[in-house]
């Protein structure tokens, strides 16, 4: 989509710190971190929220969830444990509409909100 900063940023039209990425998927730095790790994973494809996959993106989610897997056990997360979230809609917390989960890491993590 066009006016999608995440879609600008999966294409490389604006800058990011990319610690992953391939066809289908990108991970980069959150610019606001809440944690020492705090990385954003995204399909490339633009897909809204969550509740906007259809059965047609299952391979893609569960795909994007290797990857955070991957991407935590880079950033030396996957013994010492790490939190994956995603964010839907207003009351959910989201504010970009392109479909993300935030990996958490690097602190004890506590209060769910
Ligand atoms: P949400 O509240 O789940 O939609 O989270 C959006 C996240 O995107 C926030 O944690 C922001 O700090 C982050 N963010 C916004 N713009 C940028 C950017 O240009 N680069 C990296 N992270 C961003």
């Amino acid at each position: 989509m066009s006016d999608c900063i995440f879609c600008k940023i999966a294409a490389g039209d604006l800058p990011s710190e990319i610690v992953y990425q391939d066809d289908r998927v990108v991970a980069f730095k959150d610019i606001r971190p809440v944690a020492p790790i705090h990385i954003l994973i995204i399909p490339r494809k633009h897909i809204p929220d969550l509740t906007a996959i259809t059965e047609e993106d299952a391979e893609l989610i569960g795909y994007l969830h290797l990857v955070a897997v991957k991407v935590a056990q880079e950033q030396g997360l996957a013994d010492r444990g790490f939190r994956l979230v995603n964010n839907c809609k207003q009351e959910g917390g989201q504010v970009i509409y392109h479909l993300h989960y935030h990996l958490l890491g690097g602190r004890q993590m506590r209060n769910l909100c």
